[in-house]
C-alpha cells in the first residue's frame, strides 16, 4: 500500500557524490521517501514506473542528464536537476517535451542557499558597479567549465546593470592566450580553478573609482546543497504546472 502522506522520490546517480547525500537528506525527512534509486545501465523509465515516483533528482553527468529528463517527463515525474553542463540544445529539447507533457522542470547549477544569495547580491551590485570578473573554484573531478553556476552569475550581472554600462577593456595586446579567462554573458570575465581541496567555491568582483567590492561564496561540504533541494521537493507542484523550465532555485525562495 502506497503511504499517499510522503512524496515519493527518485534518485538518479544514487551511487555519486550528490546522489548519496541526496538519498540521506530525503529518507531522513518525515514527509518525504525514497522510492528508487537508479545509476549508470540501471533502467529508469521501467525504475519511476514501478516505483510510483512523484519526482526524480538528477545528480548525474552532462551526458546523462538530458535522456533523464526527458524518460521522467513522459512518465509523468518531475525532474529536479542539479546536474550542469546541458547544451542549449539539450535546453530546448526539455523545453518542448515541458510542453508537450504539460510537465515543469527545475533546473538548478546552485542548490546552496548561500550561493543563490550570493547571485542575487551580484546582480544588485551591477547596477551601481557594472565591471565585474568572476572566479570560480571547483574539485579536480569536475567535467564542466566554467560552472553552471558563474554562468547564470554572469547573466544576472548582465540583467542587473540596469543600462549601466562597463568601461570598454581592451584585449590584451602580449602575453598568454587564455589569461583573461572565458566571456560569459555581458562580455564578464569567467575564470574556472579546478584543485583539490575545493568543492565549490566563487567570487564576483566589482570595479569602481578608487574602490573594489568582493562577494564570495564557499561551498564547504556537499550537504550544504540538501536544504535546497529539500525546499524544491517540498515546491514540487510549483515546478510541475510551470509546465516548462524553472530555472534557478531563487524562483522557489519566498
Ligand atoms: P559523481 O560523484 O561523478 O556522480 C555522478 C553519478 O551519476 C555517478 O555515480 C555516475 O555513475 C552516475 N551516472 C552516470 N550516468 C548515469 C545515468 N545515465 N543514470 C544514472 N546515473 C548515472 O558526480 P557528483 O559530484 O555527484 O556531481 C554530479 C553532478 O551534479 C555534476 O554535474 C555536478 O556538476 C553537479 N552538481 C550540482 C550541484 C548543484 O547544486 N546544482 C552541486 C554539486 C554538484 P558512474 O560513476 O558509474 O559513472
Amino acid at each position: 500500500m502506497l503511504n499517499e502522506a510522503l512524496l515519493r522520490v527518485a534518485v538518479s546517480g544514487a551511487s555519486g557524490r550528490m546522489g548519496r547525500q541526496v538519498v540521506d537528506a530525503v529518507s531522513t525527512s518525515s514527509d518525504l521517501m525514497v522510492a528508487a534509486c537508479i545509476d549508470i545501465g540501471g533502467d529508469l523509465g521501467a525504475a519511476l514506473s514501478e516505483s510510483k515516483a512523484q519526482a526524480l533528482v538528477d545528480f548525474t553527468t552532462p551526458t546523462a542528464v538530458l535522456g533523464n529528463i526527458l524518460t521522467a517527463l513522459d512518465a509523468g515525474v518531475v525532474p529536479v536537476v542539479g546536474t550542469t553542463g546541458l547544451t542549449a540544445q539539450g535546453t530546448e529539447q526539455v523545453r518542448l517535451k515541458c510542453a508537450q507533457t504539460g510537465i515543469g522542470v527545475l533546473i538548478a547549477p546552485n542548490f546552496a542557499l548561500g550561493a543563490v544569495l550570493m547571485m542575487r547580491f551580484a546582480s544588485e551590485a551591477a547596477r551601481y558597479f557594472p565591471d565585474a570578473e568572476i572566479v570560480e573554484m571547483h574539485h579536480e573531478n569536475k567535467l564542466d567549465a566554467p560552472s553552471g553556476t558563474a554562468l547564470l552569475t554572469a547573466k544576472r550581472i548582465a540583467d542587473g546593470r540596469c543600462g549601466a554600462t562597463p568601461i570598454a577593456i581592451p584585449a590584451a595586446a602580449h602575453g598568454l592566450p587564455g589569461a583573461r579567462g572565458a566571456v560569459g554573458e555581458g562580455e564578464i570575465p569567467i575564470h574556472s580553478v579546478r584543485l583539490p581541496g575545493f568543492v565549490a567555491s566563487q567570487f564576483v568582483t566589482y570595479g569602481g573609482l578608487g574602490q573594489t567590492l568582493t562577494i564570495r561564496h564557499d561551498t564547504l561540504d556537499r550537504s550544504s546543497f540538501m536544504p535546497g533541494v529539500l525546499l524544491a521537493l517540498r515546491r514540487l507542484e510549483i515546478i510541475r504546472q510551470a509546465a516548462d523550465i524553472v530555472y534557478g532555485l531563487e524562483n522557489l525562495m519566498e
